[in-house]
């Protein structure tokens, strides 16, 4: 658990801003970092800190979003402070920075930042949400199994992610599938578009789960993941 290592950028933006009140609404459809907003603000939670409970704790998401997030979040404020991604917007500069060997730790920290909101919004209370028809349909179009199938398949593909990374479930072609990515890796590179996402760096899990990455998956498979969101994120047409 030692992705923080850029330690000395720590503290550039003043707490406060976790407090933000202003919030812009993004393409991927959560709250974002609001373009040209200085400093940048961290979105607040969607939920209370508890909310998760039993699945996972609110020591979880207190380091998880209090320690490991926010950390992303001044990293990227420290490393982009006077350059031209002080000015864009979060995605446009995830996708700036990817693949460029001089902005490797831009690209690490904002799409750190990018992929935790997303992951936030990706779960919700257990029992708020009946999964929309529209994604009901669509897991069964796409998946042998249905929704079973689906299931079936994040959970291995949270599995089969070797050391820390991201497991989604995106649109790509009409159709919806499962993809996995390294480290702070998305597919806001890729042309498919993520509808959902679960993290399986072990900070996610670790407290709660200790060394059980799959027990952590299937719990939040089985009973957080926030379908409202993932259908608000459908492609239109
Ligand atoms: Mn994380």
């Amino acid at each position: 658990m030692s992705e923080n290592s850029n330690g000395s950028r720590r503290g550039f933006v003043k707490t406060a801003v976790l407090a933000a009140a202003a919030l812009a609404a993004n393409d991927a459809g959560f709250p974002a970092i609001a373009k040209g907003a200085s400093p940048m603000i961290l979105p607040p939670l969607p939920w209370a800190d508890n909310a998760l409970e039993p699945f996972i704790s609110k020591n979880t998401i207190g380091f998880h979003y209090g320690k490991h997030h926010k950390t992303y979040f001044d990293n990227l404020n420290g490393l982009i402070a006077g350059k031209p991604e002080a000015d864009m917007d979060l995605v446009a500069i995830v996708k700036g920075a990817a693949g460029k060997a001089d902005k490797t730790a831009i690209f690490n920290n904002a799409a750190q930042v990018w992929n935790h909101t997303f992951y936030w919004n990706s779960l919700r209370p257990k029992g708020v949400a009946k999964m929309p028809k529209e994604i009901a349909d669509k897991l069964g179009a796409s998946f042998t199994g249905g929704i079973e199938g689906f299931k079936k398949e994040l959970t291995d593909a949270a599995m089969g992610q070797f050391g820390s990374g991201w497991a989604w479930l995106v649109a790509e072609g009409g159709k919806l599938k499962v993809v996995k990515t390294p480290n702070a890796e998305n597919p806001l590179t890729t042309a498919a578009t993520p509808l959902l996402t679960l993290d399986v760096w072990e900070h996610a899990y670790y407290l709660d789960y200790q060394n059980k990455r799959k027990d952590y998956a299937t719990a939040v498979i089985d009973n957080l993941l926030n379908w409202d969101f993932a259908a608000k994120n459908l492609p239109k047409g």
